[in-house]
This record gives C-alpha cells, structure tokens and sequence, in this order.
C-alpha cells in the first residue's frame, strides 16, 4: 500500500548537509511514525507521500522545506539554571529551555556567572538537508493508533 493519511510507516534515514552525514537511524532502531502526525518536517512528509515498502529514496530539502532559515537576532540571554541537559555548560553545546511554545534546543553561544548567552536557531536552521530513506514497511494504523495520534510498535501500547 502506498503511504497516505494514517499509514503506519517504518524507514531507515541517514541525514547530511553539504559538509558530510548529521545522523542517521541505522545505529539503532528505524523511525516509526504515523502519516499525518505532527513531529516530522514538511519537505520530508511530502517526500514520503505515495510511496511504498520497499522504497529507496534520497530527496534535498531546501532551507524553507527543512528548519526554515537562520534569524541573525536570535541570541538571547538566559539564566544558566533554566538551560536543562547538562550540569556545565560550554559554547556550541546545545541546550533546552521551557518556552510559551513548549521545549525549544538552543545552542550555546557564551557562559557567564549566571547567564548564558543561547542562539535560539534549531541547531539545523540555515541548512539545505539531504535525507537517503529506505521505507521498510507500511500498514494501515489501527483505531487506537489514530485516536493517540501516533504509532505502535509491535509490541502494541508501549507507553
Ligand atoms: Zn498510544
């Protein structure tokens, strides 16, 4: 079947920017994501549209497909003790912090005594990104799958 709204869709990606591969899902488990759930970046949901089990696929996304473009005024100041995921803190780390629009990754610009310095960009913001996707399956998501708004794995209700 080919991939619409509300398949259940497992792939293998391996991301890269013109400088070399970013990440890829091969060193651990492949991607299980519902068609049509929130999470995914565009470019990339357009990309899987009609295809199939089977498939191998590289596709470019440019800028605005992808993380959008880099805000040149996107450096904030921050109190240390709101960036979450590390105890100390060096410049080109990359950081959360809780925002009216929930989690958001910052990267790290400067450390002072108490506040940091974060560039608010998405880590990938700016970049033109080639995803290489082999889909490995694809079904039809069961009720409970669209009334949670995501997948199962095999196991059934893993959460
Ligand atoms: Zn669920």
């Amino acid at each position: 079947m080919q991939i619409s709204k509300n398949s259940v869709v497992q792939f293998h990606y391996t991301l890269s920017d013109a400088t070399g591969e970013i990440e890829s899902s091969r060193q651990h488990d492949p991607v299980l994501y519902l068609h049509g759930q929130a999470g995914l970046i565009d470019g990339l949901v357009e990309a899987l549209e009609g295809r199939q089990a089977g498939d191998s696929f590289s596709v470019t996304l440019p800028v605005d497909k992808a993380y959008g473009p880099r805000q040149d005024d996107a450096v904030q100041k921050v109190q240390i003790k709101h960036l979450q995921g590390a105890k100390k803190w060096k410049p080109g780390m990359i950081a959360v912090i809780q925002t009216e629009q929930g989690p958001r990754q910052v990267s790290i610009v400067k450390v002072g005594l108490s506040q940091a310095e974060v560039d608010t960009n998405h880590p990938l913001a700016g970049k033109e990104l080639t995803f290489e996707v082999e889909i490995l399956s694809v079904r039809e998501a069961s009720e409970e799958e669209i009334a949670h708004g995501h997948a199962h794995g095999a196991g059934g209700h893993q959460h």
